[in-house]
């Protein structure tokens, strides 16, 4: 075979993605970077940089051009989300959530009239929420206990739900009620609501250990008419919808916990190369050369496994599985790679003073949401008995 035909490496970008990745680099060092400790500390995103993400196109990344959106690919998403998250994850699952999860739902299942109403706004002013879970139903999502009842012209939507990333900003949310209980899981549907819908009111933000500048807020929907314009899909499929926009928004969340290690790792290396202990660098010990060499093998398996799903996800291949592993093996990595990173720092990795402390924080979020670990092990254990 020649050499042109062979398969790129994973880690081979376009020239197109290389260019997209250092211009969103450049937002995140000049925009994100000197907030982040403030916004952390606030538990508040601030404007300029929502306003930041919206100007650079990274709302709306595959969002067609004449919409409003960048018209890029899902890669070049995975891409964003790493970039932002090594600066700052809680930026980088806004942008995930909004572009993975959100825009994907519309742009798969919206008609031409949704499109046009909701795809603008949402990629040029305001971000979008999925709102799945609630108190009683995470793990176990479709046994939620969310109503759409009907009623003329549409349905009322009653409930509560809850862990709504991006709540507080968001104009629009997309809501999966159920229509008819006793069908099960058959009757959840999902709704396109607009903010301003009487009877829907953003409640109480959590008071979080990480990612504190994303926002996650109650819903509490009371009486919410929605009408029948407003069902993303076909009734009753809600749960189908839900499993896809899933299944594929691992593959962000995985990209947000790489960007978390890589962060982490560069800021340990820094700090090994300059912080000197018995006349010399802490990076000089052989026993510190091999923790950072470790954790440089960490971020490179799970960079690989996040970029593997992704590449398969958009030449639409099956990537399931690879997507569980993506998600399950970043998590962990990340989670490691802050750990010793600040371990690296010594005492001062345990203060406010150095970002490592954050990280470590930040991290421990990509054990639970978009699947807990075992429900990501569970969806591996499921495809590889069947195969
Ligand atoms: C910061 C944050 C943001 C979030 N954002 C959103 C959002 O935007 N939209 C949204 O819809 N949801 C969101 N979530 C919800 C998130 O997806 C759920 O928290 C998650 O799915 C876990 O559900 P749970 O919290 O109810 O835990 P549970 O499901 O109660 O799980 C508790 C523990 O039991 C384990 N467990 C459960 N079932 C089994 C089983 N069958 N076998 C073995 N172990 C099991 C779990 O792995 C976990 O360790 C968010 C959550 C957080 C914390």
């Amino acid at each position: 075979m020649s050499a042109s035909l062979s398969p790129a490496p994973l880690t081979h970008l376009s020239d197109e993605e290389s260019l997209f990745r250092t211009s969103v680099r450049d937002f995140a060092e000049r925009t994100i970077r000197p907030r982040v400790a403030e916004m952390d500390r606030d538990a508040r995103l601030a404007p300029e940089v929502l306003r930041g993400l919206f100007e650079m196109g990274l709302m709306g990344i595959e969002v067609p051009t004449e919409l409003g959106g960048a018209g890029a690919s899902f890669f070049t998403t995975v891409l964003a989300v790493e970039e932002i998250s090594r600066v700052d994850p809680a930026v980088g699952v806004l942008v995930d959530v909004q572009n993975t999860v959100v825009m994907s739902a519309l742009l798969k299942h919206a008609n031409d009239d949704q499109r046009r109403r909701f795809l603008p706004r949402l990629a040029t002013e305001r971000p979008g929420s999925f709102c799945l879970s609630e108190s009683g139903s995470g793990s176990d999502a479709f046994a939620l206990a969310c109503r759409a009842h009907p009623v003329d012209g549409g349905f009322r939507l009653e409930g509560r739900k809850m862990w709504v990333t991006n709540a507080r900003e968001a104009g629009t949310f997309v809501i999966f009620a159920n229509v008819n209980p006793e069908a099960g899981y058959k009757g959840i549907t999902a709704f396109v609501v607009e903010r301003e819908a009487p009877g829907l009111t953003v409640g109480k933000a959590e008071d979080k250990l990480g990612i504190r500048a994303s926002s996650t807020c109650e819903l509490l929907l009371d009486g919410c008419f929605v009408a029948h314009e407003q069902v993303l899909g076909e009734v009753g499929r809600g749960y189908k919808i839900a499993i896809e926009l899933l299944n594929e928004g691992r593959i962000g969340i995985g990209a947000q916990l790489v960007g978390l290690a890589r962060g982490a790792l560069e800021q340990a290396l820094a700090y090994a190369l300059t912080r000197e202990q018995f006349g010399r660098p802490i990076a000089t010990n052989q026993g510190m050369q091999f923790w950072l060499a470790e954790l440089a093998v960490d971020v490179e398996t799970a960079r690989l496994t996040v970029y593997n799903a992704a590449r398969l996800r958009e030449a639409g291949q099956p990537f399931v599985k690879e997507a569980a592993i993506a998600k399950y093996h970043a998590s962990q990595v990340a989670e490691r790679v802050a750990s010793r990173a600040l371990e690296v720092f010594g005492g001062a990795g345990f203060t406010k003073d150095y970002p490592a402390e954050k990280l470590f924080r930040d991290a421990k979020i990509g054990k639970i949401y978009e699947g807990t670990s075992f429900m990501q092990l569970q969806t591996i254990a499921k495809l590889i008995l069947g195969e």
